[in-house]
C-alpha cells in the first residue's frame, strides 16, 4: 500500500442493521464495513437519519453542514462510525424507509434518496467539509444509484465509486422531470447516463456512472446480462462486465449457530447429530402436526412472492402428503400465495401447517427442526435461508440460480462426498418434484443422509470470505493503471 494509511471506504446506503431494515441490505451495510475493519479497512457508513435512527442512536454531534443537512456522527454497535444525513424534512417522519404507515412509497421517495445521493458524493470529493475523505465510494441499490453520476459530473477530486445491486429487480424509475428538480447536470440525461425508457433511473445512474459494479453473486451476475433477469438493464450490463464482479454475502454466523442458538429447543452441532430430534419433535409439536420421527419434515421460511417460486411447492404440496412427508410453511405476502397456502393446510390438517407472518424465532426452529429446506425461488440474487439451513444440517433443495447455484453444492445422481443440497435447474414443479425425489432417496438411507448433513454444517459461510473479497477489489480498483488505454492515472 503507498497510501500509507488504511484504505478509506465509504458506505453509502439506505438501511443499515439494526437501527433500520427491511430487508437483507441492512444486514449486509452492518456486517460488511465490520469484517472490513476487521481486516484493517477503514470503513464508515453514509445512513439518511431517520427519525427511528435518531431515537435509536440520541444525541449525535453534528460535523458538518451540507446542502442544507446537519451530517452528525455515530457509531454502531460494531464500532463502526456512522455519518448520518439529517434533513428533517425529508426524514424526520413516521413511518418506514421507503414507504408511510399504510404501506404506500413516501410520494417524495426521488426527491429524498436524490438528495442523499448528492450528499454522499460530495462527502466523497474534495469538496467535503470533512476531514475524513474516502478513496472509494461504495453505493448499495438503487436508493444512492445517483450518487455516481453526481460524483462523476459535479465533484472536484472525485473518489472512485462501486455500485452494488441487492436485487435488480428494484430500479428506482421515475419521470425524467426529476432530472431538474434534483439538480443533476442536464448531460446526464441520456442514454449513456441516466435515461431508461423516457424515464430518468436510480439504479442505470450507477451501473453507467460507477467505476465498478458488484452483485451478491457471481452466477446472479452473468444471469443478468441475461433477457430473463436483466430487468431491461441487461444491454448495460453486457457492455460493462469487465468492471462486473459477483460477492457472494455472508451471514451472522452467531444468531445463525445451531450449538448456540437460544430460540431452539436443544442445541446441537455435527458432532450432536442425534439432538437435531429433539428440535424436529419440537417443531412438529408447536405447529401441531403428529410428532413423527420418521416422517420428513420440509421447511419453508420465505416472503410469498412471484420471485420465490412459492407457487412451485403449492403445486407438488399433494405429492408430498402422499409420500407420506410434512410440510411447514412459514411466511406472508401476495394474498393469492397466503389463500393457496391457508386451502393446503384446511385440506391436509395431519400433514400441512403454516404460520402466516413475520417471526424470527419461528424461522429458527424451522432451520432446527426440518429435514429439509425448500427454496425454490425463480430468481435469487444471494440469498440467505440456503446458507443457515446448511449450517442448520437441513440441506436445501433449491432452484440452481443466483447464489443458490453458487452456495449448494450438488454433486448429482449417486455421489454425495461433497453434496450439501440438491439443484434442479428448470424453475418448474417436476424439476422441484424431481429434486425432492432425489432428495428422499438419501433421507431413507441414516448413514449418508447424515453425511451431506455434516457436509452442509462444515461449510463456512461467515463474512470474512467476503469481506477479503471486497477489500482486493477497492485494492485493484485504486492499483495505478497505465498503458494505451490507462483509464485512471495515478495521481
Ligand atoms: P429476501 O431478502 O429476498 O427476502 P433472503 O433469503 O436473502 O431473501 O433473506 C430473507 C431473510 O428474511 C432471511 O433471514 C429469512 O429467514 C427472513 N425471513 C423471510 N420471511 C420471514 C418470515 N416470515 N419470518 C421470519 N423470517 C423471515
Amino acid at each position: 500500500m503507498t497510501r500509507g494509511r488504511p484504505l478509506r471506504v465509504l458506505y453509502a446506503a439506505s438501511e443499515c442493521a439494526p437501527w433500520v431494515k427491511t430487508g437483507g441490505l441492512a444486514d449486509v451495510t452492518a456486517a460488511l464495513p465490520a469484517a472490513l475493519a476487521a481486516l484493517g479497512v477503514d470503513v464508515r457508513v453514509c445512513l439518511p437519519a431517520y427519525r427511528a435512527v435518531r431515537k435509536e442512536v440520541g444525541p449525535a454531534p453534528i460535523r458538518a453542514v451540507l446542502l442544507g443537512a446537519d451530517i452528525r456522527e455515530a457509531e454502531l454497535p460494531s464500532g463502526v462510525k456512522v455519518y448520518l444525513v439529517d434533513a428533517p424534512w425529508f426524514f424526520d417522519r413516521e413511518g418506514g424507509p421507503y414507504q408511510d404507515a399504510e404501506g404506500r412509497d413516501w410520494f417524495d421517495n426521488p426527491e429524498r434518496f436524490g438528495f442523499f445521493s448528492r450528499v454522499c458524493a460530495l462527502l466523497a470529493s474534495e469538496d467535503s467539509p470533512l476531514s475524513w475523505r474516502p478513496d472509494i465510494l461504495h453505493g448499495h441499490d438503487w436508493q444512492v444509484g445517483l450518487a455516481p453520476a453526481f460524483l462523476r459530473l459535479e465533484r472536484t477530486a472525485p473518489a472512485l465509486s462501486i455500485q452494488t445491486i441487492h436485487n435488480l429487480a428494484f430500479q428506482g424509475v421515475f419521470a425524467s422531470d426529476y432530472v431538474s428538480v434534483l439538480h443533476l447536470p442536464p448531460q446526464a440525461y441520456a442514454v449513456e447516463g441516466v435515461e431508461f425508457y423516457g424515464q430518468l433511473s436510480f439504479l442505470k445512474g450507477g451501473l453507467h456512472f460507477a467505476d465498478a459494479l458488484t452483485t451478491v453473486s457471481p452466477t446472479y451476475a452473468r444471469e443478468i446480462q441475461g433477457d430473463a433477469c436483466g430487468f431491461g438493464l441487461q444491454g448495460l450490463l453486457r457492455h460493462r462486465r469487465a468492471s462486473l464482479s459477483g460477492i457472494v454475502n455472508g451471514i451472522d454466523d452467531v444468531t445463525w449457530n445451531p450449538e448456540t442458538d437460544p430460540l431452539i429447543a436443544a442445541p446441537y452441532g455435527r458432532d450432536r447429530l442425534a439432538d437435531k430430534r429433539l428440535n424436529k419433535a419440537a417443531l412438529q409439536r408447536q405447529f401441531g402436526l403428529p410428532e413423527e420421527a420418521d416422517r420428513p419434515v420440509f421447511g419453508v421460511v420465505s416472503r410469498f412472492a412471484w420471485q420465490k417460486g412459492l407457487d412451485l411447492v403449492v403445486d407438488i404440496a399433494e405429492r408430498l402428503v402422499a409420500v407420506p412427508a410434512q410440510l411447514i410453511v412459514l411466511g406472508c405476502g401476495d394474498p393469492a400465495l397466503e389463500a393457496a397456502v391457508k386451502d393446503l393446510v384446511r385440506r391436509y390438517p395431519q400433514a400441512i401447517a403454516a404460520r402466516i407472518g413475520f417471526d424470527e424465532a419461528t424461522a429458527h426452529a424451522i432451520e432446527a427442526g426440518a429435514d429439509c429446506f425448500l427454496m425454490p425461488s425463480r430468481f435469487e440474487p444471494c440469498g440467505l435461508n440456503q446458507m443457515y439451513s446448511q449450517r442448520y444440517g437441513t440441506p436445501p433443495i433449491a432452484h440452481a440460480t443466483g447464489g443458490l447455484a453458487d452456495t449448494i453444492t450438488d454433486e448429482g445422481a449417486g455421489v454425495i462426498d461433497k453434496t450439501t443440497g440438491f439443484l434442479f435447474r428448470e424453475a418448474t414443479a417436476s424439476a422441484l418434484w424431481a429434486a425432492i425425489a432425489r432428495a428422499l432417496s438419501w433421507y431413507e438411507r441414516p448413514e449418508p443422509w447424515h453425511r451431506i448433513m455434516k457436509n452442509a454444517m462444515s461449510r463456512d459461510f461467515g463474512w470474512t470470505q467476503s469481506a477479503t473479497r471486497y477489500r482486493d477489489l477497492y485494492e485493484e480498483l485504486l492499483r495505478p493503471v497505465r498503458g494505451p488505454q490507462g483509464v485512471r492515472d495515478d495521481q
